[in-house]
């Protein structure tokens, strides 16, 4: 027995399903994209838990990049132990926006190898990836007061939970604040400002095609956490997503009745962060923690070749904050070893 609802991206269709579900339920919903050359369907899947009343959308997209998993897991344990009687509002989660990466334990789509991530809203009659960003964004449209874009570092990294956050179009009215206050709840190690224009360090993207983006734009605050790292489940970050989105959906007023836990009063705001690549090939032992501040000199990681040599020791001429670091020791000349900050502060929330 098909336990879902099929639906076609359709302009609201996701608002209308809404309104025709039972108060104080739980229903499945798939939405349609296509179909592999075998004819198995491609779509979405999508959770939705409506209150007992009528409130705000708090929506958690689990992941856009397919070798991401822990935000995918917090999000479907969060949404399936919501004690729908006192919740007023409702939950939606999309598990994976990419079911093509997912299913090959990829990053981006094997069937046009571009980046979800990059392809937002997306185009109904364009390349497999554009077709999953155009059903998601039509389905959503109108639909959700909040995003939590789950992502998490690549396989190769280690990191504690973080979030990214990007600034809001003037026109949108979504200030900084507004987004801060919110990703607090999911107490990061930092939150880094992502800026639109390309600079060096930066991973090359169209930044503007994300998630979160699309969401900012329409004047709703949205923000992504990087809840650890790719390709494996860690139940403690995953416990750590649960936590923050139980206290994310406290202060948007979906349990009215309960006091929302108190979110830290401030944050480290990055505001200059860079990911690092190595000039030498080898093996890359790392010297030091993610969440760690490294002192000016202090070495980080070094990399061997293989005849023992020690070719390369990274570390920066000033004080620098580890967030993410390379626990693949493989590594080719300009692969990434770490991902850090080298301008923070503290924001008061
Ligand atoms: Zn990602």
């Amino acid at each position: 027995m098909q336990r879902y609802i099929s639906l076609q991206a359709t302009p609201d269709a996701l608002a209308r399903c809404r309104d025709n579900q039972a108060a104080a339920s739980v229903q499945e919903y798939f939405i349609e994209v296509g179909n592999l050359a075998s004819g198995a369907p491609v779509g979405i899947p999508v959770v939705m838990a409506k209150g007992a009343h009528e409130g705000p959308c708090l929506w958690i997209n689990g992941q856009v990049h397919g070798d991401e998993i822990n935000g995918m897991v917090a999000a479907l344990r969060f949404v399936r132990e919501l004690p729908l009687n006192e919740l007023q509002g409702s939950v939606i989660v999309t598990p994976t926006a990419n079911p093509h990466a997912f299913d090959a334990r990829r990053k981006r789509t094997p069937l046009d190898d571009l980046d979800l991530d990059q392809s937002f809203p997306g185009h109904d009659a364009g390349l497999a990836t554009q077709r999953l960003a155009a059903a998601l964004t039509t389905a959503m449209a109108g639909c959700a007061d909040a995003l939590v874009s789950f992502h998490t570092m690549g396989p190769a990294f280690d990191c504690e939970p973080f979030a990214v956050f990007k600034q809001a179009p003037a026109h949108a009215g979504v200030s900084e604040s507004d987004v801060l206050r919110l990703l607090a709840h999911f107490e990061p190690g930092c939150a880094c400002l992502m800026p639109l224009e390309l600079r060096a360090g930066e991973l090359p993207g169209h930044l503007a095609g994300a998630l979160d983006y699309w969401m900012l734009e329409a004047g709703k605050p949205a923000f992504m956490i990087e809840l650890g790292a790719g390709g494996r489940l860690d139940n403690r970050h995953v416990a750590k997503g649960v936590q923050g989105l139980k206290g994310m959906a406290g202060a948007l007023g979906l349990f009215p009745g309960a006091s929302a836990g108190a979110a830290p009063a401030s944050l480290v705001r990055v505001n200059r962060y860079q990911h690092v690549t190595c000039a030498s090939g080898g093996l890359f032992e790392r010297l030091a923690e993610p969440d760690t501040e490294l002192r000016s000199g202090q070495a980080y990681g070094r990399i061997m070749d293989l005849y023992g040599r020690v070719t390369e020791t990274l570390s920066f001429s000033t004080p620098a904050r580890l967030i993410g670091i390379r626990r693949d020791p493989v590594v080719h000349s300009g692969d990434r070893v770490a991902f850090v900050a080298h301008e923070w502060e503290k924001a008061v929330v």
